[in-house]
């Protein structure tokens, strides 16, 4: 039986200030759903403060990003070992804001997959289409192309000490997420993939699901027999709507 998890992706919002406000709302909120896992991925300047508020709470946090290697001359750039220093469980991986902005491809993404594991991190790897693919129906094309490419490097026992996430771009901060159907078929069609090469991997690996996830549809999608969790954007900076979806993952 997979445990549930929901995940809050801060992209680049918040403050010191209103930060403090939504994590003490939010541990307060969550503090009494013992049968789900919470976490929140806030910008890289705001791990100090999210370890020194969520540690000895039941929700975890991470980072939205980090560089596949471990030191060098790359500046801007954060390292793992950098996250893991700051108590960071989670870093969402190949989100698709940084695929289309900063050009990440999938071999930078897979190598990213492999460092986070390395460091004893979880890596939350992000797959979906464009609208455009999905026009065209190359949903599943595109999915198992950003999928093989982890999988090719580090194989169904390394994908499963990860998190998946399958988030259709056209769904993302749009407030029109995929059916509860429509996801399903994805989620069902990435564990297949994965059970062709290892039943017990594809069996353990949690496939979240983003993309305008919010109250209104989070326990519908949760129900569904292949999602296990969620990557939540903007509804994650909203203490209430984020516990009220944590609730229903619990
Ligand atoms: C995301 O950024 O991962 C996301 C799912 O955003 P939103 O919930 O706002 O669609």
């Amino acid at each position: 039986m997979r445990r549930k998890l929901v995940v809050g992706n801060w992209k680049m919002y918040g403050n010191l200030e209103s930060n403090k406000v939504l994590l003490e709302a939010i541990i307060k909120g969550v503090h009494d759903y013992r049968n789900a896992d919470y976490a929140v991925c806030v910008p890289t300047p705001y791990l100090f403060q999210a370890q020194a508020i969520l540690q000895d709470t039941n929700v975890a946090w991470g980072a939205q990003n980090m560089s596949q290697f471990e030191a060098g001359a790359f500046t801007g750039s954060v390292a793992p070992h950098m996250l893991v220093d700051f108590g960071c469980s989670y870093v969402i991986i190949g989100h698709s804001e940084r695929r289309e902005l900063c050009n990440e491809s999938d071999p930078v993404v897979a190598a990213k997959f492999e460092a986070a594991l390395n460091d004893g991190m979880k890596p939350i790897f992000c797959v979906g289409e464009t609208r455009e693919e999905y026009e065209s129906g190359l949903t599943e094309q595109v999915v198992a192309r950003q999928l093989d490419a982890v999988l090719n490097r580090i194989g169904p026992k390394g994908l499963c000490q990860g998190v998946l996430a399958y988030e259709p771009v056209w769904a993302i901060g749009t407030g029109r997420g995929a059916t509860p159907q429509k996801a399903q078929a994805v989620h069902s069609f990435i564990r297949n993939r994965v059970a062709h090469l290892d039943k017990a991997a594809a069996a353990k690996v949690r496939i979240l699901h983003g993309g305008s996830v919010r109250v209104a549809n989070a326990a519908q999608l949760l129900s569904m027999p292949d999602i296990d969790g969620a990557l939540v954007g903007h509804a994650s900076l909203v203490a209430e709507e984020f516990v009220a979806i944590c609730r229903a993952a619990n």
